[in-house]
């Protein structure tokens, strides 16, 4: 999309769109005022039932722009049978996307359910068995219940395969092309994705007639509004500042990215020993926990939450104020999924990076991709050259390694409690 069509997007509102009075009131009870470009460039081709190759990254609204289709083109066709299916890669999206379908349909009769691993079948198969209209499913749980014969295809009007890239990357697309041969020929086909490698072009080559492309800023641009900023420091002193960049109180909700689970765990612990409302989410949990986890970080009883990329991919939190990346990912494409969590829908929020001298390869490789140097600060205050912090058995005393949990907040400097980094930072926009 051009600057200026973007600009025209900004000043639509939803009673343009062909969208009946019962979704627009579900509309307004979420409190969505005008639809994002996304939207606006999708719903109305989405909703005549033409085929759709969406490249949009998460925080753009792409869920509602091809949910609010589904609904209405299903509104006006009988239920009490499958009628559209959603496939997505992860249980957090499955879960997001049912939430929404609630959400937007509660005014119309439509029902979703969400249908991912990690979980008893039992409740899945009921909602199958009785005929929900929607289905938003993870590949690997679906194809679980088709061999089970527990899906009727039969009447299957419209499919969307959701983050397409995403479950690329996770192995999926060979589950994904098993489900596609065995839905009927005649449906609606919808793809999105945030970046386009060449399976998932050939995927919709394969399966989509004469798509409609409709793509929201550069495949590779970061969310809007975010704010990116780089901290240089030594890989041993990257949780102590961590810390130390904790207790700016500004950070109100702050995900934080760990490389591995055990990393994710252990950092998630002592930010707890520092006295930071903290909890960890990750594949190795089971599904409680991350539900449990996710929800005290949105009902804000955890000020922080420590994950891994693929745990975080369907995070949907409302108002995450910071993303700090713990480690430089190594995939450039990896760092734009992640700050795509903060920023979400249009507003701002900052994106920092704790850079460690041997990450520096990968992170040119980040800025090659986004197109512009991040600039780089240096926390006022905190104490770079400490020393590594003792081999684990020196622990035992509940201290860690760097001797910093007990150290009052110092202030930033002439700052006037505002963010206490950026110093010579600058927002950007994409
Ligand atoms: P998505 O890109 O689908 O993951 O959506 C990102 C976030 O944007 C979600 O929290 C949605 O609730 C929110 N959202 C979607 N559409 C709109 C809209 N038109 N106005 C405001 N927020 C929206």
């Amino acid at each position: 999309m051009t600057e200026p069509e973007k600009a025209k997007a900004r000043d639509r509102t939803f009673d343009e769109l062909p969208l009946s009075s019962e979704l627009r009131r579900g509309i307004r009870d979420l409190g969505y005022i005008s639809p994002t470009p996304i939207q606006v460039a999708a719903i109305p081709d989405a909703v005549g039932g033409r085929d759709m190759v969406g490249t949009a990254q998460t925080g753009t609204g792409k869920t509602a722009a091809f949910l609010l289709p589904i609904l209405e083109r299903l509104m006006a066709v009988p239920g009490g049978r499958l009628l559209a299916l959603v496939l997505t890669p992860t249980r957090e999206l499955a879960l997001q996307a049912e939430g929404f379908v609630r959400q937007l349909g509660r005014h119309t009769r439509l029902r979703a359910a969400a249908v991912y691993g990690g979980v008893g079948m039992g409740d899945q198969e009921k909602a199958l068995r009785h005929g929900v209209e929607i289905i938003i499913a993870t590949p690997g749980r679906l194809l679980d219940h088709m061999s089970r014969g527990y899906v009727d295809f039969s009447h299957l009007r419209i499919l969307v395969l959701d983050e397409a890239d995403r479950m690329l990357d996770m192995g999926f697309l060979p589950d994904v092309r098993r489900i596609l041969s065995a839905l009927p020929r005649q449906r609606q086909t919808m793809l999105f994705s945030a970046t386009m490698p060449v399976e998932v072009v050939r995927l919709s080559r394969d399966f989509l007639h004469d798509p409609k492309t409709v793509q929201v800023g550069s495949t590779t641009a970061a969310a809007i509004g975010v704010h990116h900023l780089a901290l240089p420091v030594a890989s041993h002193r990257k949780v102590a500042l961590l810390i130390e960049l904790l207790r700016d109180e500004t950070m109100t909700s702050v995900l934080v990215f760990a490389r591995t689970k055990r990393r994710a765990d252990r950092v998630a612990r002592e930010l707890s020993h520092a006295g930071l409302s903290a909890t960890a989410i990750h594949g190795d949990r089971s599904q409680a926990q991350r539900v449990r986890a996710l929800e005290g970080f949105r009902e804000g009883h955890h000020r922080v939450l420590v994950a891994t990329d693929i745990a975080a991919r369907g995070i949907d939190v409302e108002g995450v104020s910071h993303v700090i990346n713990l480690d430089v990912p190594h995939e450039a494409e990896v760092y734009i999924h992640r700050v795509g969590r903060t920023a979400r829908a249009q507003r701002q929020g900052d994106a920092l990076t704790l850079l460690g001298h041997e990450e520096e390869d990968d992170w040119s490789q980040i800025e090659r991709l986004l197109g512009f140097t991040i600039d780089r600060a240096r926390i006022p205050g905190f104490d770079y050259d400490a020393p590594s912090p003792p081999a684990p058995s020196g622990r035992a005393s509940g201290g860690y390694g760097h001797g910093y949990s007990r150290r009052p907040p110092s202030r930033p400097a002439g700052r006037g409690g505002g963010p206490r980094y950026g110093g010579s930072s600058r927002r950007r926009r994409n």
